[in-house]
């Protein structure tokens, strides 16, 4: 039987029962409704370690006030389900207050890098995400977290954190997890109608493009792969592109001419639904 865990203090008594072992512990943190991105991330770790933890929050402080905090698809049921069936040792799904005391006043902020991508479209964002994951380091007492390369600017900004702050844990970049027609997968796709559905499929399709580019083609010239992505994007009726941005992997470094490892990132509202996909030239 998988542990639920709701409180700091209970996963730190199993946790320090593991510790005296000796035993590995491998962490997943999620905001739960789990799918076979996350999935993937829970089977490496299963690989990888002796104990494996996954962490179930949707942490309030990473949304802005205008986001979908509220409307976020939760599911817990079938979360401990996929936990446990996939091997598991442990869920932790805390409440808000169980991670923020009244007057939380801690924050963790990563500079710079956080003020490109996503950073600079949400605000905030990255504050309360690198303050929720330290939490997580410390209450899980992880040798090894694992990271969706879905989420590219995510796991460079949490690599910088952990060497910036010396966190004792190894980041482990796992590759994005796809449905059979492209679309990468995420809890935010149960957003879309059918026709927002089929629209979506031009993140994938404009990124294989730009891929093709720089990979067959030769070009190194981030501007005109850009150019042709957004070219691609524009001729779909319901997409509405947040940003494209083409920046040195895993600095996320301006970049004008390719040539080394690039991180190629897209956000692309369609309807109201932002969605989020990449493509990494060299090593995630
Ligand atoms: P989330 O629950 O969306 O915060 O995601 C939790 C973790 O799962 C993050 O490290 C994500 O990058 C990762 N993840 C989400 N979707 C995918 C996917 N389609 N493929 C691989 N990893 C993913």
């Amino acid at each position: 039987m998988i542990i639920v865990a709701h409180t700091p203090a209970e996963v730190r008594e199993i946790v320090d029962a593991w510790k005296v072992q000796n035993l590995s512990i491998g962490l997943v943190p999620t905001m739960g409704f789990l799918h076979e991105g996350h999935a993937s991330l829970i089977k490496k770790a299963r690989e990888e370690n002796d104990r494996v933890i996954v962490s179930d929050f949707v942490n309030p402080i990473q949304f802005g006030p205008s986001e979908d905090f509220e409307a976020y698809p939760r599911d817990f049921e079938a979360d401990k389900a996929l936990c446990e069936e996939l091997g598991a040792d442990m869920i932790f799904n805390p409440e808000a207050p169980d991670m923020y005391a009244e007057n939380f006043s801690t924050y963790v902020n990563v500079d710079e890098i956080t003020d490109v991508l996503c950073g600079a479209k949400r605000p905030g964002h990255f504050k309360g995400v690198c303050t929720v994951v330290s939490k997580l380091f410390n209450i899980s007492g992880a040798d090894r977290a694992y990271f969706g390369q879905k989420d590219a600017q995510q796991l460079a900004v949490i690599r910088r954190m952990v060497r910036d702050l010396n966190f004792p844990i190894e980041i482990v970049g796992c590759p994005i997890i796809r449905e059979d027609d492209g679309l990468a997968k995420s809890s935010r796709n149960t957003y879309l109608n059918e026709a927002e559905r089929k629209a979506a499929l031009v993140l994938n399709r404009s990124l294989q493009k730009g891929m093709e580019l720089i990979l067959d083609d030769g070009i190194d010239d981030a501007k005109t792969v850009k150019d042709a992505i957004r070219m691609e994007i524009e001729q779909e009726g319901l997409a509405m592109i947040d940003y494209i941005e083409i920046v040195e992997w895993d600095s996320l470094a301006n970049v004008n001419k390719i040539d080394g490892p690039v991180l190629c990132a897209i956000a692309v509202y369609i309807g109201k639904t932002r969605l989020i996909d990449n493509f990494i030239v060299g090593e995630v």
